[in-house]
């Protein structure tokens, strides 16, 4: 992209164009909503809490790190219209990242049951891991991928692996390409908040909720810092780079 000449009057850069990093507005989105709250863990707490933990700790890790203009994003209401507001809240706060925190289920038929504090639960032990998604169709792809690419190496430093699952026929309707096989970045071009936001865009998938150790370790302080911290790092790096 054309840098403006030294004496060229200062223009507000494109969105995701550079990175000064008290300037940087990412926006950490919480997914789901407390009324639409996303999967049911194997131990039945909403998924809503683990992204709310989690994007909290995210967005003060990226605070302290120098992105002073990071911002939580929790949205209300129902499921297809919360994506919505979230593409609009991102827009219009001119966001140069948005980056959706999720944790993972597995498909229904998937699902073995189990008895939990005197309750029929389901669970599946079968898969575990984090996942990094972008879309082709944000204008940012490029972009998007990069960061993806950078937080999954983060990731995978810390000792974490990826869920593979997405590439097997078992997923159904859930199955995606592949982009990064070494560090767990799959193509998601449909999902709304990657696609139809203006800034580069990024979901990441922290950890499986439905998989019984898994969940322990979501609820651990010393996962959640871990993962807060990677996600940072890759972020000062991305600035660093630009
Ligand atoms: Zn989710």
């Amino acid at each position: 992209m054309a840098k403006p000449g030294p004496k060229s009057k200062p223009k507000p850069p494109a969105p995701s164009a550079r990175c000064e990093m008290p300037k940087f507005r990412i926006v950490v989105d919480v997914g789901h909503t407390p009324d639409s709250y996303g999967a049911l863990s194997a131990r039945n707490d909403p998924e809503f809490g683990f992204n709310f933990r989690l994007g909290t700790l995210i967005t003060a890790k990226l605070r302290d790190q120098g992105f002073a203009a990071t911002r939580l994003l929790v949205t209300d209401g129902k499921a297809r219209p919360s994506l919505f507001k979230r593409v609009s809240a991102a827009n219009d706060g001119r966001a140069d990242l948005l980056l959706s925190i999720h944790h993972d289920s597995v498909p229904d038929k998937l699902l073995e049951t189990w008895e939990f504090d005197g309750a029929m639960s389901y669970f599946s032990d079968r898969f575990s891991g984090y996942s990094l998604f972008v879309s082709e169709r944000n204008s940012h792809f490029a972009t998007s991928l990069l960061l993806a690419r950078m937080i999954g190496r983060q990731l995978k430093e810390q000792g974490l692996h990826y869920a593979s699952q997405y590439t097997l026929p078992v997923m159904g309707r859930y199955r995606r390409q592949l982009l990064d096989k070494d560090l767990g970045v799959y193509r998601y071009d449909g999902l709304v908040v990657l696609s139809r936001t203006r800034s580069a865009a990024v979901l990441l998938e922290a950890g499986s909720i439905i998989n019984r150790d898994e969940e322990m370790a979501m609820n651990s302080l010393e996962r959640q810092e871990m993962i807060a911290g990677a996600v940072a790092a890759a972020m000062g790096e991305f600035c660093v780079r630009r």
